[in-house]
C-alpha cells in the first residue's frame, strides 16, 4: 500500500488515477483547485482544495501528511488556448510545477510521476516517435511542460528527487462504469467532440485542416486509453523503487489515426452518420504524432490493454450518452433515440 498524493485528481486522467490506486489498495488524496476539475470526479480518496499558484496552500497541504509519491496532473492541456494564452500557461505549468516540487523539497517527499505531452517534440521528423526524438516544441504547452522536464533532471541531480515523466500521446476513452470520463466545461477534443455531434449536441463538426500531408489530408494521432495510461502511473511509481534519477517514457499505442478515422470509427460504433465541416488548421497542430512505447514496454513492463481504436471510442461514446449529473455536459432530454 503506498500513499499517493494525486494533483489534479478531479481532472479526466487524475479521476482514472485516483480510481485505479483505489481499486489496487493504495492510499489517495486529491489536490485540485478545480479550474477545470469536477468534484464530482473526485470520487476515491480525501480531497484537499488547493491551487499550484499558492505556496502557502501547498506547505498547508503536505503539513501533518505523509506521502510516498506525488502524481502531478495539474496543468493547462490545449494546444490552441497555449498559442492564445501563452502567459496562462507558463504560470499554470512551469510556475505551478515549480512550487509543487519546492513543497516536495521542503516536505521531504521524493518521488514524482508527471504527465508530459507527446507536444515536446514538436513537428516530428520520424514516422514513429521514440524518447531519443529532438524536443522542440511547436506551441506554449508543450514548451511549458518541457520546461518542467528539465526541472525533474535538475532536481534529481541537486536533491536526489526520484520522477517519471510519462509523455502521453493522445488521452482517450472513459471508464463509464466508474462514472467516469472526459468531461471538459469547454470541449477542444476530437473524440468528445465528434461523439457529441453523434448526439446531436454541441456545435457543429469541425475538421481542424484537410491539407495536412498525411494519407487523407487530415491528422493523425495515436489514441491510448486512460486506463492504460493510469496503469502506466502505477507501473512508474514500482519503477522509482528500483531506479533513482529523472526517467521518460513515451506512452501510445503506436498506430496512427487520422481525423477521418476516429469520425468513422464513431459513426460505426454509435450507429448514426457524424455530419462535419472543413475548418481552416488549428494553430500548433502537428502533422502526424505517433509513440513508440518500447521504452515504457521494456522498462515499465508497460502493455496496454486497449489496443484498438473502436474499444477506446466505444468506452466514450457509453461515457457520453449517460453523463453523470456533475458533468457539464449532463442533459437528459436531447439523446436521440438511436443511442438507447
Ligand atoms: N480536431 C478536429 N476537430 C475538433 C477537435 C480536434 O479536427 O473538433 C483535430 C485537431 O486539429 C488534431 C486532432 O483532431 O489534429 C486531435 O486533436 P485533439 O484536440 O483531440 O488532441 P491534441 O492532439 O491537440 O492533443
Amino acid at each position: 500500500m503506498k500513499r499517493i498524493l494525486i494533483c489534479g485528481g478531479a481532472g479526466y486522467i487524475g479521476s482514472h488515477m485516483a480510481q485505479w490506486l483505489a481499486e489496487h489498495g493504495h492510499a489517495v488524496t486529491v489536490l485540485d483547485n478545480f479550474s477545470t476539475g469536477h468534484r464530482g470526479a473526485v470520487r476515491w480518496g480525501d480531497l484537499i482544495e488547493a491551487d499550484l499558484l499558492d505556496p502557502a496552500a501547498l506547505d498547508r497541504a503536505f503539513h501533518g501528511r505523509s506521502f510516498d509519491a506525488v502524481m502531478h496532473f495539474c496543468a493547462r492541456s490545449l494546444v490552441g488556448e497555449s498559442v492564445a494564452e501563452p502567459y496562462a500557461y507558463y504560470s499554470n505549468n512551469v510556475t505551478g510545477t515549480l512550487n509543487l516540487l519546492e513543497a516536495m523539497r521542503r516536505h521531504n517527499v521524493r518521488n514524482l510521476v508527471f504527465s508530459s505531452t507527446a507536444a515536446v517534440f514538436g513537428n516530428p521528423i520520424a514516422d514513429v516517435i521514440n524518447e531519443a526524438h529532438p524536443k522542440a516544441p511547436i506551441n506554449p504547452y508543450g514548451a511549458s511542460k518541457l520546461m518542467a522536464e528539465r526541472f525533474l533532471a535538475d532536481a534529481a541531480q541537486a536533491y536526489g528527487l526520484r520522477s517519471v515523466a510519462l509523455r502521453y500521446f493522445n488521452a482517450a476513452g472513459a471508464l463509464p462504469g466508474h462514472g467516469i470520463g472526459e468531461a471538459h466545461a469547454c470541449e477542444t477534443h476530437l473524440i468528445p467532440n465528434v461523439l457529441r455531434a453523434a448526439l446531436g449536441q454541441g456545435p457543429s463538426l469541425k475538421i481542424f485542416g484537410n491539407d495536412y500531408d498525411t494519407a487523407d489530408g487530415t491528422c493523425v494521432r495515436d489514441y491510448v486509453h486512460v486506463q492504460d495510461l493510469a496503469r502506466a502511473h502505477a507501473l512508474a511509481l514500482e519503477f522509482m523503487d528500483r531506479n533513482e534519477g529523472a526517467h521518460t517514457f513515451n506512452l501510445g499505442n503506436g498506430q496512427g489515426f487520422s481525423v477521418h478515422d476516429v469520425i468513422a470509427t464513431a459513426a460505426s460504433v454509435a450507429g448514426v452518420a457524424i455530419p462535419y465541416e472543413v475548418a481552416p488548421r488549428r494553430a500548433g497542430d502537428p502533422a502526424r504524432l505517433v509513440a513508440s512505447s518500447a521504452k515504457a514496454r521494456e522498462q515499465l513492463g508497460w502493455q496496454p490493454r486497449w489496443t484498438e481504436l473502436a474499444p477506446i471510442i466505444e468506452s466514450a461514446w457509453h461515457w457520453h450518452r449517460d453523463q453523470p449529473s456533475w458533468s457539464p455536459h449532463h442533459r437528459q432530454t436531447d439523446r436521440p433515440t438511436q443511442a438507447a
